[in-house]
């Protein structure tokens, strides 16, 4: 296919690339910008505002007074005509909007639209959520002299920090329960990826969201996303990357004793069995970590397999891997895009020394790809190592690139501690025709998510979120806006 090189040009040409705060879309106070580039080719797509900690500071400042102005008064119903105005423009512009993503970080077109279901329906799930948001009334020690309830209350500026693996859903994913509880917020998209949530904010102002209540400050992680995390006006921080950063962002937060939420990283075990159905499962692990080239937080990237078919398991794994077709995601034959950047590719080849000088075998894959158009890109081969252990690196380090580690095991049990000797928790997966073994597996694995038969699947009404180093806190799924709201006890005496 040959790529339109005007599709650059007409996508990227008419987005905002300052910063949003109160409602205004202004230059950093530095007057400082820095580039974003397109991880297929190279290409500079643009020069963003780098807003710093003074910037936040402003960012803060709008959301607060937005928190205590007009927008505190917005009924739920409001809140919910703004949701649902965002989401129809989600949908109104969503071919540009995926645009975007495969521009900024290297998506798949064919993987955006994917994702449509997702990035239209979490907006209308937290529309619904506005109008549920409810206390109760409480029995108490006094029935007739004492009357007791509780509010629930937002928890008031949030300052939310996102990565750059998916920029259009994890940055809805973060408006959401702002808008569904009458939060405010500050987000600090990151700075591989910050065009998408731009233009969110674009949409939410055309949306009626009132100026303030969402502000938008990409830069730099140590700088802008350090100052929004220690800021002393912020209630809560919801982050989401890795779990270095994430415990800075926790010592960050101690000053006035923030609310956080972590959604962090993982070494998501795929368990197959012998009795699954073959087909499904090559496919299914298979792209449960090849998905997005492996820079998912829930890829299942350790793939345990039971020995009887281990060998033919990784045989077929393998031929699927080099099946993938890796290229531009502009391309709608591409199924695998670019890493990132060339950090990011430097970190997956290291990878590869340490796991093949472990002892791990790559019974496919193993090599950055810079044949013919790849040439200025950051691709990596779809790999499959082999003879991998647990106690390999490559078995407990998240890679972030597209790399399964094949790990044999015999019985249900020994699965299950494999499956859980890691520090993180994220995500798992089971393969099997039996009920019984899926249910034991499913209650044996300590992650926050199990999916069987399937792999990786999210959903605006399911919980997602971490055991262990993985995080704390679940976004999806009603108790999501428990992390946004404070609750009011209100104890009165009957006269
Ligand atoms: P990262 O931790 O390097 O960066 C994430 C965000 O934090 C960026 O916006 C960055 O600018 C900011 N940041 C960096 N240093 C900071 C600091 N000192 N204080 C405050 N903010 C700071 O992660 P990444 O490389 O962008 O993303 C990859 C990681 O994210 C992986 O570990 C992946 O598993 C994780 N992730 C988790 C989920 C999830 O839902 N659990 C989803 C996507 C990605």
């Amino acid at each position: 296919m040959t790529i339109n090189v005007d599709v650059t040009a007409n996508v990227v040409g008419g987005l905002p690339k300052q910063l949003l705060i109160d409602g205004k879309f202004v230059p950093a106070l530095s007057g400082r910008t820095f580039e974003t580039r397109n991880p297929a080719t190279g290409e500079l797509l643009a020069n963003v505002a780098e807003g710093d900690a003074a910037d936040i500071d402003l960012a803060v400042a709008a959301a607060r007074r937005a928190f205590t102005g007009p927008w505190s008064r917005f009924t739920p119903f409001e809140r919910q005509q703004c949701l649902l105005r965002f989401a129809d423009l989600v949908e109104k512009h969503f071919e540009s909007l995926a645009l975007i993503d495969v521009l900024d970080m290297g998506a798949p077109i064919t993987s955006m639209h994917a994702r449509r279901q997702r990035a239209l329906g979490l907006p209308r799930f937290y529309a619904g959520m506005c109008t549920v948001i409810q206390g109760g009334t409480l029995p108490n020690s006094f029935p007739g002299e004492v009357f007791s309830y509780t509010l629930k209350e937002p928890v008031g500026v949030v300052g939310a920090i996102t990565p750059w693996n998916a920029p259009l859903t994890s940055t809805i994913w973060k408006i959401g329960p702002v808008l569904a509880t009458g939060c405010t917020m500050v987000l600090k998209p990151a700075e591989d990826a910050p065009l998408t949530a731009l233009r969110l904010g674009e949409l939410l102002l055309e949306a009626g969201v009132p100026e303030g209540v969402v502000n938008i400050v990409p830069g730099f992680g140590d700088k802008a996303g350090a100052a929004l995390a220690r800021h002393m006006d912020v209630d809560k921080v919801a982050f989401t990357g890795s779990d270095i950063t994430g415990r800075k962002v926790i010592e960050a937060s101690k000053g006035n004793i923030k609310r956080v939420t972590l959604e962090l990283g993982g070494k998501s075990p795929d368990v197959i069995f012998a009795d699954c159905d073959m087909d499904a499962a090559v496919a299914g692990a298979g792209m449960g970590v090849f998905a997005n080239t492996g820079q998912i937080c829930c890829a299942g990237t350790r793939l345990l397999v039971q020995r009887p078919i281990y060998q033919e398991f990784v045989a077929r794994v393998s031929d699927y891997a080099k099946s993938l077709k890796v290229g531009n995601g502009l391309d709608p034959a591409t199924q695998i895009g670019p890493v990132v950047n060339a950090k990011q590719l430097d970190r997956v080849s290291d990878y590869m020394e340490i796991g093949l000088g472990e002892g791990a075998t790559a019974t496919t894959g193993g090599r950055r790809l810079t044949e013919g158009a790849l040439k200025d890109g950051f691709f990596f081969e779809p790999t499959v190592l082999s003879r991998v252990d647990n106690t390999m690196r490559v078995a407990r380090e998240e890679i972030f690139g597209p790399v399964a580690a094949a790990i044999p095991f015999d019985t249900l049990e020994e699965a299950a501690t494999i499956a859980n000797d890691t520090v993180f928790g994220l995500g798992g997966g089971v393969w099997t025709s039996s009920v019984t073994t899926a249910h034991r597996m499913a209650k044996a694995i300590r992650t926050g998510t199990v999916w069987v038969n399937t792999y990786g699947g999210l959903d605006p009404v399911v919980p997602f979120g971490g055991y262990k180093t993985s995080g704390y806190g679940r976004e999806s799924g009603t108790e999501h806006l428990d992390a946004y709201l404070e609750t009011k006890a209100v104890v009165m005496k009957l006269a």
